[in-house]
């Protein structure tokens, strides 16, 4: 290497030769610059005449790196193949501004590749060289920081974590009309051990008391964990996968602690990308005690097996529904929300694209901790805008609460006069919770069918 190389420079190269998978250099090396790609980005529509916001063109910028130090042909033909490396911390900085500025990592442009590139794989994973170096957004830093130290996203306490649980049964009971209805924490042996986003504790603890209050109708046994309970994982956007492997295990190690069944992951596309699908990798852990399952597969199967009622008349308005590129592109999850919400709302209209074509929230990959990128990621959401308008719809449904803030930033600034609720508090509003339901109609309050459901536990 040139001795010229900054130290960081030297360090990004070095730990890209540690993190190049098969799946990744077979990304790296396939692309023919077809250009099929180019329309599917969400950045591109909104800035056509700029060539720097192209899928393949910022895919370039890794690649160039990849073929001057670990592919043959940019050793022999460099000129030909394009390599060119890195040597400076503003090459770092351009980069930076790339792979964090200009992507979220939708996918989009991945399953519209007949070549099977899967730029936002790479895209994590310079994400994640860059953060080795300490070059990235300072609100990246920040909420990684939080998520390893305190052990969630925005650095909640445990006191405040508990406070806020504490409030929501005395709402339950208050709602249920019933002193003995229980939010559990730590509870043992438990069917489900619920776990949840800190933006629930601190922005929306309404979606916790309506969670509660779908399981209390359905008399299930659970409980929510006192450590190890958000279930989403900043790795997946700052490509650090050690923090993933810690994170993963964190809440792994709970469930275990506390023998639960069912891990329910409430509605959160990257959190039920993270713990399900990437996290077992992360934390090089093999999940054979307990299943996994998203808080939208829970509450249709409540629904079909009978343990909840539901009117959809309680829930007037004309509602879409918008993809979280989670839960969708990389989890295949697309149908299982739609059967949701027909049960639970009159008035559903579809948003086109939609499933796995849908368009970015433009939240996405940490794009809400990045402040510096506000004005060019609502410019990149005009797609989606006039995706939202274009349903006649007055309230966006989605089971994502980072689509929830970026949608309703976008609603904002385009003033398209939406509300954005999720499928948990639809459900809820839905219950029918007469004596003859709750608890698929034992006729008995749940704490009555079952004496061990109503106490609360807190070490
Ligand atoms: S990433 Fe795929 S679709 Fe895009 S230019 Fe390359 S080969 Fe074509
Ligand atoms: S992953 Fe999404 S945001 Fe990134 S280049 Fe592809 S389509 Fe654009």
């Amino acid at each position: 290497m040139s001795s010229e190389r900054s130290h960081k420079a030297e360090k990004v190269i070095e730990r890209m030769g540690k993190k190049l998978t098969r799946q990744i250099v077979g990304s790296l090396a396939a692309c023919v610059h077809c250009g099929m790609c180019t329309d599917s980005c969400h950045y591109v529509l909104a800035n056509p005449d700029d060539p720097t916001y192209a899928p393949a063109y910022k895919a370039d910028r890794i690649r160039k790196l990849f073929k001057s130090h670990y592919d043959w042909t940019g050793k022999v033909f460099p000129w030909w193949v394009g390599a060119k490396s890195v040597y400076t911390d503003k090459d770092l900085e351009e980069l930076k501004d790339t792979v964090f500025g200009k992507c979220t990592n939708c996918r989009r442009c991945s399953i519209n590749c007949p070549m099977g590139v899967d730029l936002a794989t790479f895209n994590r994973m310079a994400r994640g060289l860059l953060v080795h170096v300490g070059i990235m957004p300072e609100g990246i830093a920040h909420v990684a920081k939080e998520q390893w130290e305190i052990g969630n996203q925005m650095g909640i306490l445990r006191e405040d974590y508990l406070e806020t649980i504490e409030w929501q049964e005395e709402e339950l009971q208050e709602e249920m009309n019933d002193p003995a209805a229980k939010i559990p924490v730590d509870r043992m042996d438990a069917n489900i051990v619920y776990t949840i986003n800190p933006r629930e504790v601190k922005h929306d603890p309404r979606s916790i008391l309506d969670a509660a209050k779908i399981f209390y109708a359905a008399g299930e046994d659970w409980t929510m964990p006192g450590e190890g309970w958000d279930m989403t994982n900043f790795a997946l956007f700052n490509g650090d996968d050690d923090l993933g492997g810690a994170v993963a295990n964190r809440i792994y190690d709970k469930i275990e602690e506390l023998r639960g069944k069912r891990l329910v992951i409430s509605e959160c596309g990257h959190g039920y990308r993270s713990t399900r699908c990437e996290g077992p990798n992360w934390g090089k852990r093999d999940i054979n005690d307990f299943e996994i399952e998203s808080s939208v597969i829970t509450m249709l199967r409540y629904i079909k097996e009978g343990k909840i009622k539901v009117d959809k008349s309680k829930n007037p308005g004309i509602y879409t529904f918008h993809d979280s590129c989670n839960n969708a592109r990389s989890c295949g999850m697309t149908e299982e929300p739609r059967e949701l919400l027909s049960l639970v709302v009159k008035d559903f209209r579809e948003m086109y694209p939609n499933r796995a074509e849908n368009y970015c929230c433009t939240g996405g990959g940490g794009a809400m901790s990045m402040p510096e990128y506000r004005e060019r990621r609502l410019k990149s959401g005009k797609i989606k805008a006039d995706q939202l308008n274009a349903t006649g719809a007055n309230i966006v449904v989605t089971s994502c609460h980072n689509c929830v803030d970026g949608l309703a930033d976008l609603i904002g600034h385009y003033k398209l006069g939406m509300k954005v609720t999720q499928l948990v508090n639809l459900v809820a509003n839905a219950l029918v919770l007469d004596r003859k339901s709750i608890g698929g109609g034992n006729g008995k309050k749940p704490a009555e069918a079952n004496p061990a459901l109503s106490g609360i536990i807190t070490p």
